[in-house]
């Protein structure tokens, strides 16, 4: 490992680094960008073959693409993909040809509202070819003839994925992932790549090991997801949690998302955080980023997102907006910082188990029910008891019990201490 990320300035550094790359679903984009990766972090990079089958879907053709254009009737170069990758839609298949404007209009894409934005699209799933243009541009095309050249290939090939773990102290493990399938986008999706390294260099860095394992991966959207999790089934049942980071940049305020259950250790920790730092805490919705296929019926992993302002909320989503002004060394320092505290929470806190979990256990026989009622503090204390009883399930950490209670830890520990000599909890770890 060469380089160490320390704060948000070398945190946007590396953004700086990725930008210019033309990533897609697949392709060299991906392997470049992983590449780069590897001087930060030593992860493994995995290829998966065209037409591997993954659940209901198929490992899709590679695509490479070298050049692409538009020249106006007059020969000028109205449009060029050198001056920015966004100008052609990511998997167009290629084409050569001289067609009037009218003809060419239909297959050009531009935001009428931002006229000097480009537009980023994707045909990912459907075959065709496009040109993204700034609305400025397009309104100032003199009707003729124009010629169109995408030198682009769609081809047997393979899907790229990079992958890096961190060994616990159990075999359970932690998941964290990141899309890194866009092109010269920055919040969307260089900013939770950047996250997810520095992340995962703090982790790998640290004097102890983890409690669970961490396993940081490098996907392209969805079909990476869905390919990660076909090629990795033996492993799921060890996955207790994890969050998808996406959109971890900007200036806006935090928004964890929840998972489909709702109910795992990390995300009651990413949503404590987040509060505490003035964020918002969404329920889940099937709708977002890989997510959805984690938290899928039959994987049902308790996977959460991790924003700053939600994708679609902002208006230089998925445009030329989205750019290395968008992020701001302080806006991925403070998701870094929730993310190592969430993780911290999970990781660190500890857990307690019941002795004698089916009901509750007779206190008073034990002298630990103080019938009469005392003062205040033992009143206090009795309640704690009482939450360390309910909550030592192995799942839920001190860290939950003090925010769920709103009792202040040292009675909390002070019940916890009393209850593990009268034999009736084990702490776990
Ligand atoms: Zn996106």
């Amino acid at each position: 490992m060469t380089n160490t990320l320390t704060d948000g300035a070398s945190l946007h550094a590396l953004c700086q680094r990725l930008f210019p790359i033309c990533r897609s679903i697949t392709g060299d984009g991906v392997r470049q960008t992983l590449d780069i990766l590897r001087e930060y972090l030593p992860l493994s990079v995995h290829e998966v073959a065209t037409g591997t089958p993954v659940f209901d879907w198929q490992v899709p053709r590679e695509w490479r693409i070298r050049e692409a254009w538009v020249e106006a009737p007059d020969g000028t170069r109205v449009v060029d993909f050198a001056q920015s990758n966004l100008h052609v839609m990511s998997y167009s298949t290629p084409v050569d040809a001289v067609m009037p404007l009218e003809q060419l209009q239909k297959n050009l894409h531009s935001l009428p509202e931002f006229p000097d934005r480009i537009p980023y699209r994707t045909s990912y799933y459907q075959e065709r070819w496009g040109i993204c243009l700034t609305e400025r541009v397009r309104k100032a095309l003199p009707e003729g003839d124009y010629r169109v050249r995408i030198d682009s290939a769609l081809f047997d090939g393979s899907l790229t994925y990079g992958e890096f773990f961190v060994p616990g102290q159990t075999n359970a493990e932690l998941l964290v992932s990141t899309h890194i399938c866009h092109p010269s986008l920055a919040n969307d999706n260089l900013s939770g790549i950047a996250v997810a390294v520095a992340l995962a260099q703090a982790l790998s860095s640290a004097r102890d090991k983890p409690r669970y394992g961490v396993r940081f991966i490098f996907i392209p959207g969805t079909i990476g997801a869905i390919t990660w999790l076909a090629c990795n089934r033996p492993r799921l049942p060890k996955i207790r949690a994890g969050v998808v980071l996406s959109g971890v940049g900007d200036a806006g305020a935090l928004t964890f998302k929840h998972s489909r259950r709702g109910d795992s250790a990390l995300e009651r920790a990413f949503a404590r955080v987040v509060r505490s730092k003035h964020g918002q805490v969404r329920p889940y919705i099937p709708y977002g980023y890989d997510e959805r296929q984690f938290c899928s019926p039959g994987i049902d992993i308790p996977m959460g997102c991790l924003m700053r302002t939600p994708y679609g909320e902002y208006d230089a989503y998925h445009s030329s907006a989205d750019d290395l002004e968008l992020i701001t060394p302080e806006g991925l320092a403070d998701s870094l910082d929730t993310c190592a505290r969430a993780l911290s929470s999970v990781l660190t806190s500890p857990r307690y188990r019941s002795l004698s979990p089916e009901c509750e256990p007779q206190l008073g026989r034990r002298g630990l029910y103080d019938a009469i009622g005392g003062n205040n503090e033992s009143k206090v204390l009795q309640l704690a008891l009482l939450w360390m009883l309910a909550y030592a399930d192995g799942e839920h950490t001190m860290d939950d019990l003090v925010a769920q209670s709103e009792i202040p830890r040292a009675t909390l520990e002070k019940a916890a201490g009393l209850l593990q000599e009268a034999a009736l909890l084990e702490r776990l770890d």
